[in-house]
């Protein structure tokens, strides 16, 4: 059989855990295939970057896994990472918005009500806005619409207040983009589901979550809904990396484009060389995408699917240095809040060892979808904005011993309303015009790891599938 080539673009965790898998099948299978994988960044890892300072483990871009998808799971234990998996402490957590913190109400999932009393004694919401939200127990539901922002679905079944005050802050934290631009269907579509088959999203997210057995007396965990690893995220990459066959791995290339001859694909790097594939996937952002496949028309809609920026602010302080202590493990901005970050997580308390006794590392965001010059500013201003804002809730008494800032620019990609349809149509182009390329990603078929890693482990099909061997 002849040897197949395979060229990975983007050395993510979408096009990393593509080349781990895909060398995996290969050699499982005896196919004689050859992976490539091109980076154009002198490391691995895309977004996912620990700094480790003076015995703090700092995450700059992604902290956490949320446990129950299970893809990511499987690869940290697959690449000997077990005993490093650190869950996150189940504190409390606030929402700041009508101009105090306020903890997240009991039984709220993704902000929707599970539970009728905690949200009525609430201080987030005024009587007007309970009532309102109370409607969701007769209005009708919806018109079947193919999508729909998140932000209109949920201002219908649960007002305004409930949007703005709980809601839209907690996506916010996720997607960094505006609820009323995002999709419905490509975000949430079993809420949709639920609306359309039992009307009141309330009765049917009750009649759909599974209920604690009741004869249940075990103690309530501590544990949280996320995985972390206790050495930092990037441990990840570098425990992939050191997994995949010698010479897969070139960094400091871009690649410039890919042009099809005949049944093959030629990969063109900015340095002028050029290479052969039988199958490409590419793993970058739908930009550097658009770019690399420029002359097709019909990755010409991925130029204006937006994509935000945030800045991530980490601050370290002794302990002492915060005097009106909370008890919890970080707060949410509503966005009409007068603050300018959107996020605070108490690191040290999230992940406990990841910062040294007696310290404290603060974990901010800046860059709401409306305050995007945020991210533009100096070090020294965001530090200083983000002081200012967190003096509103905590009462800091000195200086940060030291402050990380990060610049995510246009590292969020929003899918916005028609995201599953415009994927659709790509995907259908891509398969009639260039057969053996694909599509794989933060901006494509979900933003968190475990759905970059899904995606990772779908090429790998679709390349053995195309490759016939
Ligand atoms: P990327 O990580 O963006 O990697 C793409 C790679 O392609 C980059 O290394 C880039 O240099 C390379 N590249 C670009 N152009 C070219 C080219 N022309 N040639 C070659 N290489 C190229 N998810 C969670 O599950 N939990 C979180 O807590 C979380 N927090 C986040 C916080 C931030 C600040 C951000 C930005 C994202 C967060 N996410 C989180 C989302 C998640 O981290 C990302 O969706 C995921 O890591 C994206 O991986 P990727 O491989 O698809 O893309």
């Amino acid at each position: 059989m002849d040897e197949k080539k395979v060229i990975i673009v983007g050395g993510g965790i979408t096009g990393l855990a593509t080349a781990y898998y895909l060398q995996k099948e290969a050699k499982g299978m005896q196919l004689p295939i050859k992976v490539k994988l091109i980076e154009a960044s002198d490391r691995l890892g895309g977004v996912i970057s620990t700094e480790k300072r003076d015995g703090f483990v700092i995450e700059r871009g992604p902290d956490s896994i949320i446990a129950r998808k299970k893809s990511a799971m499987r690869l940290i234990e697959e690449v000997g990472l077990k005993d490093k998996i650190i869950s996150n402490t189940a504190g409390k957590s606030y929402i700041y918005a009508r101009g105090k913190l306020h903890t997240m109400p009991e039984g709220s999932f993704m902000g929707i009500p599970t539970k009728v009393t905690p949200f009525a004694l609430s201080g987030l919401f005024s009587p007007l806005g309970k009532l309102r939200a109370a409607g969701d127990f007769i209005l009708p539901k919806g018109e079947p619409k193919a999508d729909q922002s998140l932000g209109a679905f949920f201002r219908h079944r649960l007002g305004d207040e409930v949007v703005d005050n709980l809601i839209d802050p907690l996506l916010s934290g996720i997607y960094a983009g505006d609820i009323d631009e995002l999709s419905l269907m490509a975000l949430f579509p079993n809420f949709y589901e639920i609306e359309q088959k039992h009307r009141s999203l309330v009765i049917g997210l009750n009649k759909s979550m599974p209920k604690p057995p009741k004869t249940a007396t075990k103690p309530v965990s501590k544990k949280g809904m996320f995985i972390s690893l206790s050495t930092g995220l990037e441990e990840l990459i570098h425990q992939v990396e050191s997994r995949l066959e010698e010479g897969t791995v070139v960094k400091g290339t871009a690649v410039k484009k890919i042009v099809k001859t005949g049944s093959t694909y030629q990969v063109h790097f900015e340095t002028g060389d050029v290479e052969s594939a039988d199958c490409v996937v590419i793993t970058t952002d739908h930009f550097h995408a658009q770019r690399m496949l420029s002359e097709y028309a019909f990755m010409e809609q991925f130029k204006d699917m937006p994509s935000n920026s945030v800045a991530n602010v980490a601050l370290a302080f002794p302990k002492s240095a915060i005097e009106k202590d909370i008890e919890g493990t970080g707060f949410l901005v509503s966005r009409n809040s007068d603050f300018r970050i959107t996020a605070c997580t108490w690191t040290h308390k999230k992940w406990p060892g990841t910062s040294p006794e007696n310290m404290a590392l603060l974990r901010c965001y800046v860059g709401k979808p409306d305050d995007q010059e945020a991210v533009e500013l100096s070090d020294d201003e965001i530090v200083e904005l983000v002081l200012k804002d967190l003096n509103k809730t905590m009462n800091i008494t000195e200086k940060p011993i030291f402050h990380v800032v990060t610049r995510w620019r246009k590292a969020m990609p929003q899918y916005t309303v028609g995201h599953l349809e415009k994927i659709a149509h790509v995907k259908k182009q891509l398969d009639e015009e260039l057969p053996g390329v694909f599509l794989a990603g933060g901006s494509f078929e979900g933003v968190g790891i475990p759905g970059c890693i899904d995606q990772a482990e779908a090429a790998v099909d679709k390349v053995i599938a195309h490759l016939k061997l």
